[in-house]
């Protein structure tokens, strides 16, 4: 038997393992994970590194291998339980052993100090436009290069804008004196925990709550708290899901469970989904723990994100929040993870290994002895059957049933029908209902969300006169037109203008269709001129802490009416907002995905929770052209029982998880030819294997968007109740594959759902 070792974990080249022979001697001490002493090099020296893979087939001529010299003692690290948990999950998921490894392991980078160094934007669009344009008057030609760059992208390297936009120091420094732009360190921020400390102090006397005791907890939160805390002394494993509506106090019974297991000399991981990860989240954690607690975001650079699994490494830190990625924080003595909006879709990668964080949270706890905690207002089928279930590998169910702040009660929820409106002759995006409502909250000095779920301006744009959609060149996908004429496909990034003319018969008359966030910003302003209005989408928060900013602006009372995309409905808490609007309740709920009625029931939920958080009666409207769907109706009364049985019956009938295992195997390439003759193969293959009878074998069909950034896509789906045998099939079909002659040209992808 040989076993596959890398000798520096931290390095790029984790994809260069070195193949050693496993003496019979050590035989029953090797296994993936082990740190083992090896000859290296010419001069065989000896070195340590871990064992990756384990394996029969020799990768060279066999007497050529060397020997592994010896099992380092005590050497099952933290480090050690990441490559054992990175083998699982390339077994659970379907990959390589080098993804599975990249995604656990840290990448030291050498970061090259000046290239750090970034101009950042600090102008809006029409503030941008008007620079542009007076730069042009006075033919400063290389100031207006740097502007009409900054159209593109509001972050550009100061090295890039030196060498190769030819600008000079001296014509920057107007611009950096001015405010046009700043020049931002990267490493000033080098530890987000020294923003936190800033953060905290530039609140003031309120803010100094840090060390003080935690708010007094009520009797359902408490009980939930000295239950986990007896189960954890017993040394009961048994994963917890927290099920309470927003509001109802889970951070804080999150933060009594973390201090339990804290005082037991363990660490924590909090996970939160990146779009609820603002500094007012994470500044609660940071209050109540100081700097034990640090974070993680997909904004910091690779050496940053090194910097904090370091000191998580040395113990300076023993809290770490972040984003499905913390997961991966190397805890030599992990003893608790927590998983916050459990439900949420971010938890799942979409990059091989396509793992889900729940599952994966599980496996990393129960190899190093640790607790998982879920929480949610709507929580997954997945979780929540689990959590009916109870014993065996059921969860333990905590529930949360009232808000926690005093005075604060659930919103009332209204539906409005818009074939109705529509009846009665309102053409516009706003029911009578709702235009009513803000009025009315408006004059009394509150703020109002409205929640629309695609950004832009107009959904698509077409020929009025032969009904022709433009596309985007590279992907099966129309183009959304955002403010002015930009076309812009949301699936690559591919941008371009509006035509004068129709592409396909010259008609002048092109017009786009449909609301995007911008569209629902400018009607807003229209109808109710008096009001601030701010929006946040993918568009205006992708300067770096543009959602913070934005969010912070809208929290200090700087506008009366926020319009965006769910990114404003995740767990924010505005104490003035008093009435929510949800302009389209339909536009989530026919996609292609079996996920689509889950997805609608919790943004709508979510964001029905948004309002009246703060002792006010929050009124929230829905406005919808399916009244009666369950979906719909059910997060209308706030009712996730409900909800549950009605959408669990509909994947009992067409065999959806949780009912069932679906494991789908994307396969993709740059010709349709290669595409459809391996889709074909990988087809009969599995037909020909022992378990055919046993599956539910789907396709291959081509994927919703069948072409993406000029790839083909294709999916085959099989269902089973049975994880086990669709892994069988995974296995056999990726060792097929590799010596498939379309091996090289094909991409193929496992994902279970
Ligand atoms: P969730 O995470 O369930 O949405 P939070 O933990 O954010 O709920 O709590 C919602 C609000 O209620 C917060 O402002 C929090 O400070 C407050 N809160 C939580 N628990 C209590 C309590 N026991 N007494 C008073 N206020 C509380
Ligand atoms: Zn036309
Ligand atoms: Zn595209």
């Amino acid at each position: 038997m040989y076993a596959n070792v890398i000798i520096d974990i931290s390095h790029e080249k984790v994809d260069r393992p070195f193949q050693y022979r496993i003496p019979d001697a050590l035989a029953d001490q090797i296994a993936v994970g082990v740190q083992v002493r090896i000859p290296f090099g010419a001069g065989n020296h000896e070195r340590k590194g871990y064992v990756v893979e384990i394996t029969d087939r020799a990768q060279w001529n066999t007497d050529q291998i060397k020997e592994i010299a010896g099992v380092v003692a005590g050497s099952v690290t933290g480090q050690s339980q990441l490559i054992r948990l990175a083998w699982w999950m390339k077994e659970r998921y379907g990959s390589t052993m080098n993804q599975a490894l990249k995604t656990v392991l840290p990448v030291k980078q050498k970061v090259q100090k000046r290239e750090d160094r970034l101009l950042v934007c600090r102008l809006t669009e029409e503030e941008l436009r008007a620079a542009i344009d007076e730069a042009a008057r006075k033919k400063y030609r290389a100031r207006e290069r740097l502007l009409r760059a900054f159209l593109e992208s509001p972050r550009i390297p100061y090295g890039i804008a030196l060498r190769q936009m030819n600008l000079t120091a001296a014509t920057l420094k107007p611009l950096l004196e001015n405010g046009t732009a700043e020049l931002t360190a990267k490493t000033v921020e080098r530890s987000p925990v020294e923003a936190l400390r800033r953060r905290d102090a530039a609140a003031g006397p309120d803010g100094d709550g840090r060390g003080a005791v935690p708010c007094a907890l009520n009797p359902e939160q408490q009980a939930i708290a000295d239950d986990f805390a007896a189960r954890y002394d017993r040394g009961d494993r048994q994963t917890s899901l927290i099920c309470g509506v927003t509001g109802s106090g889970k951070t804080e019974v999150y933060m009594e469970m973390i201090s339990h297991v804290l005082r037991q000399g363990r660490e924590v991981i909090v996970l939160i989904p990146e779009i609820a990860l603002t500094y007012q989240t994470v500044l609660r954690f940071y209050r109540r723990f100081g700097d034990l607690v640090s974070v993680i975001n997909s904004r910091l650079s690779a050496g940053e994100r090194y910097d904090q699994f370091e000191r998580a490494l040395n113990g300076d830190v023993r809290v770490m929040i972040g984003p499905r990625s913390a997961l991966f924080t190397p805890f030599q003595n992990l003893g608790l993870i927590v998983i916050d909006e459990e439900h949420e879709s971010a938890y799942k990668s979409e990059l091989s290994p396509r793992y889900h964080a729940r599952e994966t949270a599980q496996e990393r706890a129960r190899m190093c002895g640790a607790a998982v905690v879920l929480g949610s207002a709507t929580p997954s089928l997945e979780a929540y059957s689990r959590a009916l279930r109870g014993s065996g590998d059921g969860y333990r169910l905590y529930r949360l049933t009232k808000r926690a702040k005093a005075g604060s009660r659930m919103a009332s929820v209204r539906v409005v029908d818009l074939r109705e409106e529509l009846r009665a002759g309102n053409k516009s995006i706003f029911s009578r209902e709702l235009k009513e409502a803000m009025e009315r909250e408006l004059a009394g000095g509150h703020q109002i969300m409205l929640f629309l779920n695609r950004r832009g301006y107009s959904n698509f744009v077409s020929c009025r006169s032969c009904g022709q959609a433009m596309k985007c060149p590279h992907c099966d996908v129309t183009l959304t037109l955002h403010r002015g004429s930009r076309l812009v496909c949301h699936y690559c990034g591919y941008q371009t203008r509006t035509p004068a003319k129709c592409p396909s018969c010259g008609s002048p008359y092109i017009a786009g269709f449909g609301t995007g966030t911008q569209k629902i910003e400018a009607m807003t302003r229209e109808m109710f001129p008096a009001a601030r209005v701010l929006r946040m989408d993918l568009d205006t928060t992708s300067r770096k802490g543009g959602h913070e900013e934005i969010l912070a602006s809208f929290a200090g009372g700087e506008a009366d009416i926020l319009v965006g995309t769910q990114m404003i409905v995740k767990g924010h808490d505005f104490p003035n907002v008093t009435l929510v609007g949800i302009l389209a309740a339909d536009l989530s709920l026919y996609s292609s995905d079996f996920r689509c009625g889950e997805r609608t029931f919790q943004l709508l939920t979510q964001a029905a929770g948004r309002a009246g958080r703060d002792g006010t009666p929050g009124q929230v409207v829905i406005q919808t052209y399916s009244p009666g769907h369950y979906a719909v109706d059910c997060a209308a009364r706030q009712d996730y029982e409900a909800f549950y049985r009605k959408e669990m019956a509909y994947r009992q009938v067409l065999r959806y998880p949780p009912v069932c295992e679906l494991l789908a195997v994307l396969v993709s390439s740059r010709s349709e030819e290669t595409l459809d003759a391996a889709a074909a193969q990988l087809h009969g293959w599995v037909l020909g294997m022992p378990e055919a009878a046993q599956v539910q074998l789907i396709g291959p069909a081509e994927a919703p968007v069948y072409k993406v950034n000029d790839i083909y896509r294709k999916i085959l789906y099989m269902k089973q109740e049975n994880y086990d045998i669709l892994v069988k099939i995974k296995n056999r079909l990726e060792d097929l594959s590799s010596r498939a002659e379309w091996y090289d040209r094909v991409m193929m992808q496992f994902d279970f759902a």
